[in-house]
């Protein structure tokens, strides 16, 4: 958990703010991480509360990712741990999210794009991105980003298609996002 004092420079009054910069995060920083308070800062002259984003790596006893916003590059996988990277802050979040209960992100991109399948057309016209949210007791939900609206998939369901699922993992780590999951999952 070490860190360096860095100055940034407040975006609304320009006073110069000193912000921590993490070299590495681990598990006691999740929380943080998802609420966005590590990489949040606070003006002490005018209140303003920026976020500050940089490249860091999150390493938890079952996965390692790399968080390197604006930036897709593949990256070494780190054994016994599944590592992906994450190009921005929102895939980043949900990773964790997906990871912390234990689910596969592979299988969950599969499940949104069945979600995708479902919706109406003037849904599907409104609909930004499907994002993995929570579990609540036996349904998985998911956020449809741009209806402001929430889907619950059972969990029957996950496990049915786990079951009947074959999974190839990446190489390498790299983004793993709906562009690209199916390379690494079929039917069987
Ligand atoms: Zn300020």
């Amino acid at each position: 958990m070490s860190y360096k004092k860095e100055e940034v420079k407040c975006p609304k009054c320009g006073k110069k703010i000193r912000v921590k910069v993490y070299t590495k995060l681990d598990e006691t920083q999740v929380t943080d991480i998802i609420n966005r308070d590590i990489f949040a800062a606070k003006c002490p002259k005018c209140g303003e509360k920026t976020y500050i984003d940089y490249i860091v790596d999150l390493e938890t006893p079952t996965y390692y990712l790399y968080y390197t916003p604006g930036y897709n590059k593949s990256k070494k996988k780190i054994k016994g741990k599944t590592t992906r990277v994450c190009d921005t802050y929102d895939d980043f979040k949900e990773k964790i999210l997906i990871f912390e209960e234990g689910l596969n992100d592979i299988l969950i991109e599969f499940i949104k794009q069945y979600i995708k399948m479902e919706l109406k057309h003037d849904d599907l016209s409104e609909l930004r991105d499907v994002r993995f949210d929570s579990i609540i007791n036996d349904d998985i939900i998911f956020t449809l980003v741009g209806l402001k609206k929430n889907v619950a998939i059972k969990k029957d369901f996950y496990k049915a298609m786990e079951d009947k699922s074959i999974f190839k993992n990446p190489i390498r780590a790299i983004v793993l996002d709906n562009s690209n999951y199916w390379k690494y999952q079929k039917m069987k």
